[in-house]
């Protein structure tokens, strides 16, 4: 069967190298634009959003059409930020590593000039530039463009909003005048026409898609939250994604910042990029980012142009972007080569406006979609690690020697025991960490906290509820739940409420005036060798008014140094800094997988020390 890259007139040598980059088909936009560009006397206008595959679709064309017999720039690539610059320079060298004489070079800003200048010197027949540098190169008469023929113009909506127009006139205006332009944008404002309709004549006009509308795979929804909620809705959502591997905008570097500064506090694997990093910091982020060495990208719009990492999950747009335009881009880093991806937006009840607005610039509706509860939480945690479980890979010659140990330690348990047990001893972290979690929902006509507190309080003023860390796993029925109570803490039935009889935890509501003995009479209770811990909740929590303090209480230093302790966190392997990097990757199956590129980074993340909603939180709330 003939490649479908040579039916669309691509080369051998080109073909068997996109080939090698695992392209077996072309993408939509490749299969529209490649036969028109190779043409190679037209003007072009292709609006398509990044992650199309768009920059092999005016690559390979360029391949196919430069003389690389001559060492004289033929083409010229302008787009706006130099991780894009990098990213296209790369994947041209990649189409066309078979193609004798070819040679690519990188211009771009906030990198050594002399290097750049030495590579042009050396003769290059296509030139992936930043505008600002090139401007540069160019005033250093470093260059010389009379011999172009194309010209491309990446993301022309990005290099406008960041204020290169004059920049690119000046460019333009050492081409000559014949060359062919091809505009690539994911959207159409007015100034990208005003471009089209100065720089080319009579363009062939692409469209992937319906003007200005999302890429197709990106569903889109909205939180609406109470603004203080922000941060724990934020961990809330990432915690209920356990493969998540997301980035994050915020509006301002401080904002990015300080959000990354809370996550990485709370435990998560988050860094911040933005333009307050150097260069090389910047760098560093991104390749930690692109590695999977990290599952949380918070950053600027600006800083995140450009930015071409396959398989993220999720954007989450912490903050609303000031340019509706820009939400486009923004989703745009998810749903990228044909996979699907959501883009998330945290909002107050406020900001709803502007989702609408955001709907009919992308041509697509929005869900509002509800905060998981603590629990849904800890069921989706505890699924993930029985996944895990299940599908690790078992290195036997490591692991044999130990297992007589093993099995010996066990003896004395059933196989459902000893499931019962790995399974809580992930799933009781959580529970710890969320039984108290507060329904962070916040509704469209949503006032703000004080009413729905007061509504709470009343509703459960003559009772208390509590947590109780046995349930329907330890066979309890609601009756045995009862009378355990009632027995150990020396109470009567008739104080106790409503029941509620989870898995391995349950509620229970007591009369306010009976609370103090219970707690008193409730000490050192074991069932099934298994100290029993009775709590109060968060609800009863907020019911009397102090609910700050007792979450911070339970949520807060002590409880966290409680989790990291020795033992089972050596059995996750490593210290507790190490774990979010490649070791605990390693140690925890998850790399294989990854690698298999099935899942976006499963088992990247230590579940293990980590609680989830903690310092930042506690900081805002206090
Ligand atoms: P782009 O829109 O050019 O940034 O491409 C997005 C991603 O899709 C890049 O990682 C490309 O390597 C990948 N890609 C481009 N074309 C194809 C193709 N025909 N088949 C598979 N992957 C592709």
């Amino acid at each position: 069967m003939t490649n479908p890259f040579k039916l669309l007139g691509i080369s051998d040598d080109v073909v068997n190298a996109v080939k090698d980059l695992g392209f077996e088909n072309p993408t939509p936009i490749q299969e529209q634009a490649i036969p028109v560009l190779l043409e190679g006397n037209n003007d072009f206008v292709g609006l398509a959003q990044t992650g199309t595959g768009k920059t092999a679709a005016f690559g390979l064309p360029l391949i196919e059409l430069i003389d690389f017999t001559t060492n004289k720039p033929q083409a010229l690539i302008l787009c706006p930020t130099r991780e894009l610059c990098l990213q296209i320079a790369s994947d041209i060298k990649n189409y066309s590593k078979n193609t004798p004489g070819a040679s690519v070079v990188a211009v771009y800003g906030g990198a050594n000039i002399m290097q750049q200048l030495r590579e042009i010197r050396n003769g290059v027949q296509i030139v992936v530039a930043t505008p600002g540098r090139m401007l540069d190169i160019i005033g250093r008469k470093a260059i010389d463009f009379s011999n172009v023929k194309y010209v491309v113009l990446d993301e022309a909506d990005e290099m406008l909003n960041m204020g290169f127009q004059e920049d690119i006139n000046d460019i333009l205006s050492t081409t000559p005048d014949d060359k062919k332009t091809w505009l690539f944008s994911a959207t159409m404002p007015p100034e990208v026409r005003k471009i089209a309709r100065n720089y080319m004549d009579n363009p062939t006009e692409l469209t992937m898609g319906t003007k200005n509308t999302g890429n197709v795979n990106i569903e889109h929804e909205y939180y609406i939250v109470r603004a203080r909620d922000k941060y724990a809705a934020l961990k809330r959502i990432v915690d209920f994604n356990p493969e998540i591997f997301a980035v994050v905008f915020c509006k301002t570097k401080m904002d990015t910042q300080d959000v990354a500064e809370n996550l990485i506090k709370d435990g998560y694997n988050a860094d911040a990029l933005h333009g307050d990093l150097s260069q090389q910091q910047r760098d560093k982020v991104m390749q930690r980012f692109r590695d999977r060495n990290m599952q949380l990208l918070i950053a600027t719009d600006v800083a995140a142009r450009g930015i071409d990492v396959n398989n993220v999950t999720h954007v989450i747009n912490y903050s609303l972007p000031d340019e509706i335009e820009s939400y486009t881009h923004r989703s745009g880093r998810t749903g990228r080569a044909g996979k699907t991806g959501i883009s998330i937006c945290i909002i107050n009840s406020k900001e709803i406006g502007k989702i609408r607005q955001i709907e009919r610039i992308i041509g697509k509706s929005f869900t509002k979609a509800e905060l998981p509860t603590g629990f849904d939480v800890c069921e989706k945690q505890l699924f993930s690690l029985v996944h895990k479980v299940h599908n690790v890979e078992v290195n036997d010659g490591q692991i044999d020697q130990y297992i007589p140990r093993i099995m010996d330690e066990f003896a004395e348990l059933s196989k459902e025991d000893v499931i019962k047990r790995f399974a809580s001893l992930e799933f009781n972290r959580f529970l710890e960490y969320y039984k108290n979690a507060p329904d962070l929902n916040a509704t469209a006509d949503d006032r703000g906290d004080r009413g729905e507190r007061g509504a709470r309080g009343a509703r459960n003023s003559d009772y208390t509820r509590l947590f109780i860390n046995v349930g329907s796993v330890d066979e309890f029925t609601r009756g045995d739940l009862l009378s355990f109570v009632c027995n150990n803490g020396k109470i009567s039935g008739k104080n106790i409420g409503k029941i509620d009889l989870k898995g391995v935890y349950s509620f229970f509501e007591v009369e306010n005036a009976s609370v103090d003995t219970l707690f008193s009479n409730f000490k050192d209770i074991q069932f099934n060798n298994r100290g029993v811990r009775i709590e109060k909740s968060g609800d009863a929590a907020e019911s009397t008014s102090r609910g700050g303090g007792e979450r911070r209480g339970g949520f807060g230093g002590g409880e966290r140094k409680s989790y990291s302790g020795g033992g089972e966190r050596k059995s996750y392997g490593g210290g507790e800094r190490k774990s979010y990097g490649g070791g605990d990757r390693r140690s925890s199956g998850g790399s294989g997988r990854r690698e298999g590129g099935s899942s976006a980074g499963g088992g990247f993340r230590d579940f293990s020390g980590k609680p989830r909603e903690g310092s930042g939180e506690r900081r805002r709330r206090s």
